[in-house]
């Protein structure tokens, strides 16, 4: 069971050194149970303390981490079962796969589609993030040269390396050095096996069972010889079987704190069916409900991008507002009379606000006013853009030594703004702006600062 932050207060040194980065022992227990810091970030405290912390302040869904680097995927730390309640903490990992029983002009095509099919959306990078490697032929020395292809060809890519056969995953495993797989997996019938192999090259290691019930055996065999690092794959090929799989899983972890079930779920969206239309469907069930990784069989854009963007929205944070940052936006090169613009700093506001001035073409600069993350009129209303605001933030933001004319324009939906702000911002005149971001493309082509 999870400790409490005076729990964990008991245990700690009491010094209030500060040296944690956190000024009190107190402060620093209660984020430690928050999960908002790590119990060894004192350096005070003993090893067996650690420990005995550390475990008891674990998500019930493990935290694993796939890869090295500045490409490690990281799966698990969930600690909820509705995305309100707190939030989801690691997005949902998009594999696709790759075989030994494919040609070289197939793996080529799919090595290059996960390189090429990335898009930039609200400031956030979206991509797929694994490759699933997969020996259909028992051949070690195939296997191996395919691993070395995907290293080469997709170096930000985590790698998942499927074999029922120890020796073959063993010569795959050494091919990645320092980028440690996902091992994938562990069956009845070579458990022992496939854990020795775990251990000794530090990898995590995937459940292979042929039902729920197999998948804890298997699970529950490994967590006894000493694993850790563990993913589950519940055997599940039908899209209720996995979603209901995902939904045990999660739910045996979240509220039984069931060990052997307490790890993300591998499922296989690319064995469920043949009919690319349905896998994505199938893979947009799993995606919003638990799983840890969607194996799929292809990368197209069709079917990617809708993915990565309901990813995108289940796993960012309910409690918090995308935000970007307080300052003077210049786009499309703007000069001294290039018109002014200000919004507030919702980050889709922002986005979409930009993108229409970039369309326009219209040099252009573009003012965000840190309004919490709240959008125009409920910042408005929740007294973070007001006039008098406005007015601070404009004579700071320096934009006065920018343009040689005074003429502000504001958001069509703050019309009412405009005499109380034209009080506070002496010498500037203001100009109400389109209510649609739409329509300012037309407006800033008409647009001319007054004489
Ligand atoms: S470093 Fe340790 S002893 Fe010092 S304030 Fe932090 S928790 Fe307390």
């Amino acid at each position: 069971m999870a400790l409490t932050g005076i729990q964990i207060l008991k245990m700690l040194p009491k010094k209030n050194c500060g040296e944690c980065g956190i000024p009190t022992c107190l402060a620093f227990a209660m984020k430690v149970a928050a999960g908002q810091t790590e119990i060894g970030e004192c350096p005070y405290v003993s090893d067996e303390v650690k420990e005995q912390i550390g475990e008891a302040s674990a998500p019930p869904i493990r935290t694993v981490k796939i890869g090295a680097g500045e490409s490690t995927f990281t799966t698990g730390g969930e600690t909820c079962l509705f995305r309100h309640e707190k939030r989801f903490e690691n997005p949902t990992g998009i594999a696709v796969l790759v075989s030994t029983g494919m040609g070289d002009a197939e793996v080529d095509g799919r090595i290059s589609r996960f390189k090429t099919l990335r898009y930039e959306r609200v400031g956030v990078l979206l991509k797929a993030d694994l490759i699933a490697i997969k020996d259909s032929n028992g051949d070690a020395a195939a296997f191996t040269a395919l691993v070395k292809k995907v290293l080469d060809g997709a170096p930000d890519a985590g790698l998942i390396l499927m074999s029922d056969k120890t020796e073959t995953l063993k010569a795959g495993t050494a091919a990645c050095g320092e980028r440690k797989p996902l091992l994938y997996g562990a069956s009845a019938d070579n458990a022992e096996a496939m854990a020795a192999l775990a251990k000794e090259s530090q990898c995590p290691l995937a459940v292979k069972g042929n039902n729920v019930d197999d998948a804890v055996a298997i699970s529950e065999k490994l967590l006894a010889a000493g694993l850790k690092d563990l993913m589950v794959d519940t055997g599940a090929r039908t899209v209720k079987a996995a979603l209901e799989d995902n939904v045990l899983a999660r739910r045996s972890a979240i509220k039984a704190k069931f060990k052997p079930l307490g790890f993300s779920t591998i499922t296989f969206p690319c064995e469920i069916t043949d009919d690319p239309l349905m896998e994505a469907m199938v893979a947009s069930v799993l995606i919003a409900k638990y799983a840890g990784i969607v194996v799929l069989s292809d990368l197209q854009g069709d079917v990617l991008f809708p993915l990565l963007l309901e990813r995108l929205n289940i796993f960012t944070d309910p409690q918090r507002p995308m935000v970007v940052q307080e300052d003077v936006y210049s786009i499309n090169g703007p000069a001294e009379n290039s018109p002014v613009l200000i919004t507030c700093n919702f980050s889709l506001t922002y986005f979409i606000v930009s993108g229409e001035i970039e369309g326009s073409k219209v040099p252009s600069w573009l003012l965000i006013k840190d309004t919490e993350g709240l959008s125009v009129l409920t910042a408005w209303a929740a007294g973070k853009f007001g006039a008098d605001m406005i007015a601070q933030f404009m004579k700071k933001s320096g934009i006065e030594n920018k343009v040689k004319h005074r003429e502000l324009i504001i958001p069509g939906y703050l019309a009412s703004m405009k005499g109380e702000l034209e009080e506070e911002l002496a010498g500037w005149t203001i100009t109400i702006g389109p209510r649609e971001a739409g329509h300012l493309p037309a407006f800033l082509k008409e647009w001319k600062p007054a004489a």
